[in-house]
Order: structure tokens, then C-alpha cells, then sequence
């Protein structure tokens, strides 16, 4: 039954009443029946942040492309519409046809952020649930959740009744057809635990209910399954061929402005370049290319389809895809792409960014640049393995700028392991350099350094990093600041130092951090991601409350041997490889890009049987050195692309 009737009067009284409507251009308004398993797919931040989630939109289309499944979306109601819908006790709903979110089979999360936690909880709670897994009844949806969050599932092992870990395109087949039988069998009393026990068979699938976590002098000390037939280590899912997923096939076209408004097309999975800080490059891996001609076919249709004049080729370091260029110029020159097409490229390595790349993108409409150096020196950036040169950025830079660029901006980290004030400050003077350079195209050009606070995360070399303290890291931030007080042209934008905090408490948490994240949520703390909602003394009070404490979780540094929250999963990673990984990091020394030498054997590959698929694996000519072509002058220009200079490489 539609809730439509009751939800339409209260939308005159919301901001922004867009975010519910639904009736997007790619939206469904599938027919529900009780043979088929209904999915609804949630996000838990408002519907400008979430519509545009390409994993959940992927997701939506392969189930509602199935004859057994359904699939709707829904999105955390704002804080108005909340208020609105718990005084007129109306429970969460879908936006496509505006069902009742109890009334679902399944209600599936994906997490991208920890500090949406809280907001998971108030969903299941606005939908009829209880927020916590053992009270709930075979009546009740199975609540499930997918996203890089997941690899560290434990903060929310007792609300959520599964995971799945890694890639799910295959995985929500088989978990639709274990619930469709379980509904098939009438949903008895005394079934809810049965189909976990089945879900826990699905590869990738981890039921957190099904584990024992035991713990000594406060340390987490193993999580074993509960019974002989649940798996005591589960593995992600990685699907090994990109083109045989080409979704999504019919992107949303949202009524209202959301973030990344514009098509998106992912180019490949997977990163090998190693940078140590970066959970998302070690849990993707092996580097899956999508075909360049299956690219240029989403493109072409996606912005014909959609009408957007902006596309943006998706992954974590689009610029390493093999075959940028040539879709970049395609693009641009396809009349029947449009004339003014503009190309975003989200994710550019200084040091995979030519003329060539400038130039190609330079035909189109301009859109703002931004770099990721990442660290301020070139030592701090062995550390965390960004291998990048000042010439690098330099070139880099220089290239956009005599392309016509004007504005740039710079992303780093601060609090990143062995950081010093020199690391720190060295921000501020490339950000000057950067400036400088500007100055020889342009009258005023202007710089944004954006820095973060350095969150370690598990599954990459840095989980065993004890986090800096938020006094320490706004002590950074502060002394950068100072720094460039009388800079003009240098604008520096940070992260919330507490922020940080509550993020490193969740993000390397064990099951204990459920009683604080249920306890700030009942304390009114949702919306934490967002500056104006969060509440830094919601969380001390409830870690006080809980006996734990911030030292525990974040600041303090691991031992080799310590049980982490997420051993009994696998991300593929041998432990052992990130281990050597962490003591390379502490003696400086880097580690090349697999794609061009030898093996590191980190697993990634191995273990699921998969070779790197690139579709043009060749490397860059001259080893580390590349040549790219000036379009301005017509003349070659060499653009380094690696370091010229040796760099101290691990021996592995
Ligand atoms: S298994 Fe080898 S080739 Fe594959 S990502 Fe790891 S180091 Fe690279």
C-alpha cells in the first residue's frame, strides 16, 4: 500500500520536498508480489549525497532485472520530515512507490561513511524495527549492509543481521534466492536464525550473530563462529570481468540538485599503486579495466539518455585507465555526444597527468582541478607510498595552467605516521610554489588546500598506527594556518579535529562501540557526518557511559600480533604483506606500482586466481618516464610521470 496520501500533505511543511518525491528519469515503480523478494536499498545520509551512489543504483537495476526480485530505494529523511513523520506515526517508505520500509524483505545499507552509523540505527527505528538483530521476528525485514564500511563490520554486528564484503553484483542473486525460499517455507517462527545460517553459506556473506567475540584485559582477543557449519574466515567477492556488468545501464536523472550531478562512468575497479593510507585501493584490488569500446558505448548513450553535458570517468586514479586519452578525445569530438561536453576526470594522479590528458579535457567545458599530493615532503610521501616528486606536481600543474586552467585544488592528510612540523609545514610551501607557477599564465590565480585529518583504516598498512590525538591535529592545522596568513591566493579549507575522532572510534572499533553508537543516536546524535548536527560531547558521553575510552580505539598504537575486529575477514590482503608494508613505511621506503614490476604476492590476485585485467597493459615508455604531447604548441614535451631520481624501493 502507498503511503503517498498520508506523506503528500506533510511535504509542504519539509525543505526541500524533492528528496522524496521519487519519479526520477530511470526511476521503477515495480509491482510488488509475494513470490518475489522486495529489496530496499538505503542510504543513510539525506538524497542529495545518496541518489547519486553508484553502487546502490547499480545494485537497484540488477535486481529489478530479476523475475524474483524487486528493488526500491530510500534515503535518511531529514530532520523536519522526521519530526513530521514520527508525530503523524508514519514509518519510513520507499521513494519510487512509496511503501511501507517494514513491509520489505530486506532492507540493505550501503555504508561509505562511519559517521552515518547513527543514521543506519534511526532508519531501522523510523521503519518499525528493532534497531537491535536478536529482538527482531521472522515478520520483521532482514537488515543487511554492503560498502567499504564493512570491512570492519563490528561497531554494527549487533543491528545488522548481515554483510556482505566486497564487490555485489553476483552476491544479491544468491542472497534473493536464499530469502525467497525462506519466504517460500512460510517465514515460521523460529526462522529467523535459520535463513541467517543460510546467508552465512552465500560467499562474502558474514552474519555477525553467528560469531563469538571474547575478549581479556580489555583487548579483543578472537571472533569465532558459533557453530561448526558458519565459515570462521569470510572472503569479499570480487567479480573478474568488468564488462560483463555495464551498469548502470539507466542512470537517475534526479528532479533536484545532488552532489556529482552529472553521468557517471566507472573505468576500472582496484588500485595498485599502494598508497598506504588508502583503505579503498587494498580492499579493491586486483585492477579490473573496464573495454575502452564499452566505455565510450556508456558514455555516448549515458549522455544521450540522460542529458547531462558533464561526464565524469570514475574509479581511484582515473588517469592510470589505458586508455584515457583516446576516450577523453572521443568524447569530445562525438558530435553525437553534444558540443559542449564537459569531462571530469574525480580521481587524477599528479603524476599520471599529461599535456595530453590537459588537452583533451581543455576542448571541453573547464571545470576545477584537483590534485591529491597528499603530504608536503617528499620523505613524508615515501612514508605513506604517494610516490609522487615536487616536479611532478609542478608539471602537472603547469600543464593545466598553459591549458588554461585558473583555479586548482591541492588535498592533504595531517597526522600521518612519523608526521613532523617540517612535513606539516611543507603543505603550506607547495601550496605557495603551485601559486607561483599560476602567476606565469594568469593574473590571479587561486589555490584551495583542503586537509584531513588522517583516519588509519583496516586492511591497509597503516591499521597498526596509533591516531594523532585531536589536539595534535588541530595544533597542525593551526600552525598551517598561521603559516599562510598573509598568503593571498592560498585558501586553506580542514576537517574538524573531532570529527576525526569519532570517526577513527568507529572506523578500527570492535562490538563494544555498538552500545556508544546506539547511545548517541538515542541521544538525538543523528546527521553526524554533517558539521552543524555534529556533536563531539554525544560521543564522550556515551564512550564514559560505556567504560571505554578513546585511547582504547584511536589513539593508541597496535602490536604485530594484536587481533583486529576484522581478522576472521578477508579482503584478500595476506596480513603478513601489510605487516612488511607498515615497517617499510616506518624506514622510508617505498613500494612501485605492481602493475610495472614484478609481485609483491600481497594476495590480491593470487588468492582469488585473478590476473591484474588491464585492457592495454603496457608500460609506460622509458620505465618510469612518459611523453606527452603539448596541444598548445604542437611540439613534445616531456612530462615525468614518475621520479627521475631514484627512489628507495622496498625489497620484497
Ligand atoms: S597480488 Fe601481486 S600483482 Fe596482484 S595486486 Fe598484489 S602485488 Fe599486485
Amino acid at each position: 500500500m502507498s503511503l503517498w496520501p498520508l506523506l503528500e500533505p506533510l511535504l509542504a511543511k519539509v525543505q526541500k520536498p524533492a528528496r522524496y518525491i521519487g519519479c526520477e528519469d530511470g526511476s521503477q515503480s515495480p509491482q510488488h508480489h509475494p513470490s518475489q523478494v522486495s529489496w530496499l536499498l538505503a542510504y543513510p545520509d539525506t538524497y542529495e549525497i545518496g541518489l547519486p551512489n553508484q553502487g546502490l543504483q547499480i545494485l537497484y537495476e540488477i535486481l529489478n532485472e530479476r523475475p524474483d526480485a524487486v528493488a526500491e530505494r530510500t534515503y535518511a529523511p531529514w530532520s523536519d520530515l522526521e519530526a513530521l513523520l514520527r508525530e503523524h506515526q508514519i514509518p519510513l517508505f520507499s521513494v519510487d512507490t512509496h511503501q511501507a520500509a517494514g513491509q520489505f524483505d530486506l532492507l540493505a545499507f550501503n555504508l561509505s561513511a562511519e559517521l552515518t552509523y547513527t543514521n543506519v540505527l534511526n532508519m531501522i527505528d523510523l521503519a518499525g524495527v528493532p534497531v537491535r538483530s536478536a529482538d527482531r521476528l521472522p515478520s520483521h525485514p532482514i537488515i543487511g549492509a554492503g560498502g567499504h564500511c564493512t570491512f570492519n563490520p563490528e561497531p554494527l554486528a549487533d543491528f545488522l543481521d548481515f554483510v556482505v564484503l566486497g564487490d555485489g553484483e553476483e552476491a544479491v542473486g544468491e542472497i534473493t534466492a536464499v530469502v525467497r525460499d525462506w519466504k517460500a517455507g512460510g517465514r515460521g517462527p523460529g526462522s529467523r536464525e535459520q535463513v541467517l545460517r543460510a546467508l552465512a553459506q552465500v560467499d562474502g556473506v558474514y552474519v555477525p550473530s553467528l560469531y563469538e567475540a571474547t575478549f581479556a584485559d580489555d583487548l579483543l582477543t578472537s571472533i569465532t563462529p558459533r557453530f561448526v557449519d558458519v565459515p570462521a574466515q569470510v572472503e569479499k567477492r570480487t567479480i573478474a570481468d568488468l564488462a560483463e556488468w555495464p551498469y548502470p545501464r539507466q542512470q537517475l536523472v534526479p528532479l533536484t540538485e545532488v552532489v556529482h550531478d552529472r553521468l557517471n562512468v566507472e573505468v576500472f575497479r582496484g588500485c595498485t599503486r599502494g598508497c598506504r593510507f588508502c583503505q579503498a585501493g587494498m580492499i579493491t584490488r586486483p585492477v579490473r579495466e573496464r573495454p575502452a569500446d564499452q566505455v565510450r558505448t556508456m558514455i555516448s548513450e549515458g549522455l544521450r539518455r540522460t542529458g547531462y553535458d558533464e561526464v565524469a570517468l570514475t574509479s581511484l586514479s582515473t588517469a592510470d585507465f589505458s586508455g584515457i586519452e583516446e576516450v577523453v578525445r572521443d568524447t569530445v569530438n562525438d558530435p553525437s555526444c553534444g558540443s559542449q561536453i564537459s569531462v571530469s576526470l574525480p580521481s587524477l594522479r599528479v603524476d599520471a597527468f599529461t599535456v595530453g590528458i590537459a588537452g583533451e579535457i581543455q576542448k571541453a567545458r573547464r571545470t576545477g582541478l584537483t590534485f591529491a599530493p597528499e603530504a608536503g615532503t617528499w620523505r613524508m610521501r615515501q612514508v605513506i607510498n604517494k610516490l609522487i616528486r615536487e616536479e611532478d606536481l609542478y608539471s602537472a600543474v603547469r600543464s593545466a595552467y598553459s591549458q588554461g586552467w585558473r583555479r586548482m585544488k591541492l588535498y592533504f592528510l595531517t597526522g600521518l605516521p612519523t608526521e613532523t612540523d617540517e612535513d606539516t609545514l611543507g603543505i603550506a610551501r607547495l601550496a605557495r610554489n603551485v601559486v607561483a607557477i599560476g602567476k606565469e599564465y594568469h593574473k590571479n590565480p587561486s589555490v584551495t588546500i583542503s586537509v584531513g585529518g588522517f583516519v588509519p583504516k583496516p586492511f591497509t598498512p597503516f591499521q597498526w598506527f596509533g591516531q594523532n590525538t585531536r589536539e595534535e591535529l588541530a595544533r597542525k592545522i593551526f600552525l598551517l594556518r598561521d603559516d599562510l596568513r598573509r598568503d593571498h591566493g592560498v585558501k586553506l579549507k580542514w576537517h574538524d579535529p573531532k570529527a576525526t575522532s569519532a570517526e577513527g572510534l568507529v572506523s578500527r572499533g570492535d562490538r563494544r562501540l555498538g552500545a556508544v553508537i546506539e547511545d548517541v543516536w538515542r541521544h538525538g546524535g543523528t546527521f553526524q557526518e554533517w558539521s552543524e548536527h555534529f556533536d563531539f560531547d554525544l560521543w564522550l558521553a556515551a564512550l564514559e557511559r560505556a567504560g571505554l575510552t578513546l585511547e582504547q580505539f584511536v589513539y593508541r598504537h597496535r602490536t604485530e600480533h594484536e587481533v583486529h575486529p576484522w581478522d576472521h575477514l578477508s579482503a584478500g590482503l595476506h596480513k603478513d604483506f601489510l605487516w612488511q608494508d607498515w615497517r617499510d613505511a616506518l624506514d622510508e621506503l617505498g613500494l612501485e606500482d605492481c602493475r610495472w614490476t614484478p609481485c609483491y604476492d600481497c594476495g590480491a590476485c593470487t588468492g582469488y586466481g585473478i590476473e591484474h585485467v588491464v585492457a592495454s597493459a603496457v608500460a609506460p615508455a622509458g620505465g618510469s618516464q612518459g611523453t606527452g604531447q603539448d596541444l598548445a604548441t604542437g611540439g613534445e614535451v616531456p612530462v615525468t610521470l614518475l621520479s627521475s631520481k631514484p627512489i628507495a624501493v622496498a625489497a620484497r
